[in-house]
């Protein structure tokens, strides 16, 4: 359906389905017409590659993609919206949708059976109640992917794109940053919307990196000292990790100086390669 992106046909749409929003399934559907053609064109929808979208709605982005790529995958959760989708992408034959919930699907498998000599992107207005499960899911399964292209609430793509070192990172800034380049590529109002959320949004893309940071002998003990590490704000990096980890206070201090840290450092002001030392250090001494 080409007039998708315009409101008053969204509406028509639902309303001859009679569907309703769901609230719990972060239901906030893009009803401004410019911003989903730059989500598409700014996140590697073109020929030569296959796009796996998450949450599609009722199509409006689902339609962009399509129009640009070569394959899409669209993987949507609400089974109600279904039979809207074989009404608004009926002209696309190159647009496969998957009633199911991104976090139960096989990925790997996924991309193996569908984009067979395909680069793969993936694009989405992402669920907020469930924008880090996605993207740690996205990120630390090593996919054969170039780019995550996500629209996100404007403090989290704050949040995720803020260099490691800076006071606004969390663990999941540490987790963007081992595994890509996050770049914040638009900011979009909350009136694009329908229902208008209570906060605004941006679209930040993940250029997934060839390599991860050297030095990491051991990936999940690094992840969980990261997550103890940024558990408790602005405390110092031995009473988050000590605690983090239920390891003693003595143990973790001698791996803060056999780092080369200091004592009293906090966990962001940390760089990536201090974070790699440190893991390294504690993992020698538990
Ligand atoms: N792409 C559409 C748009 O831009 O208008 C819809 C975006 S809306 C913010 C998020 C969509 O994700 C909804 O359609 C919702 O039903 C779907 N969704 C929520 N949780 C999901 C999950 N776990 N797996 C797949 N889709 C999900």
């Amino acid at each position: 359906m080409d007039n998708l992106s315009n409101i008053g046909v969204i509406k028509d749409v639902m309303q001859r389905h009679g569907f309703t929003f769901s609230k719990a399934l972060g239901q906030n559907f893009l009803v401004n017409p410019s911003v989903c053609p730059r989500i598409a064109e700014m996140g590697n929808a073109k020929p030569g590659f296959g796009v796996i979208e998450i949450g599609t709605g009722v199509g409006v982005l689902t339609n962009e993609l399509a129009k640009r790529a070569d394959k899409v995958v669209a993987i949507e959760i609400d089974e109600r919206l279904i039979p809207v989708l074989e009404e608004t992408l009926a002209e696309h034959d190159n647009v496969k949708v998957i009633n199911a919930d991104v976090m139960k699907v096989d990925l790997h498998k996924l991309i193996e059976e569908e984009f067979d000599g395909l680069e793969v992107a993936v694009c989405a207005n992402l669920p907020y109640y469930i924008t880090s499960p996605i993207l740690m899911m996205l990120l630390e399964q090593r996919l054969r992917i170039r780019s995550v292209t996500v629209m996100v609430q404007k403090e989290a793509g704050t949040r995720l794109c803020a260099p490691v070192g800076t006071r606004d990172m969390g663990a999941v800034t540490v987790a963007v940053n081992y595994f890509s380049k996050p770049k914040i590529l638009f900011n979009v109002s909350r009136g694009s919307f329908m229902p208008a959320p209570n906060v605004d949004s941006c679209v930040v893309r993940f250029d997934i990196n060839d390599t991860t940071p050297e030095g990491v002998t051991d990936e999940a003990f690094f992840f969980k000292m990261v997550r103890a590490a940024f558990s408790q704000r602005r405390k110092t990096l031995v009473n988050s990790v000590s605690a983090g980890l239920g390891t003693d206070k003595h143990t973790v201090t001698a791996a803060v100086e056999n780092s080369g840290l200091g004592a009293n450092v906090r966990p962001e002001q940390l760089s990536m390669e201090e974070l790699v030392r440190f893991s390294e250090e504690l993992k020698k001494l538990t």
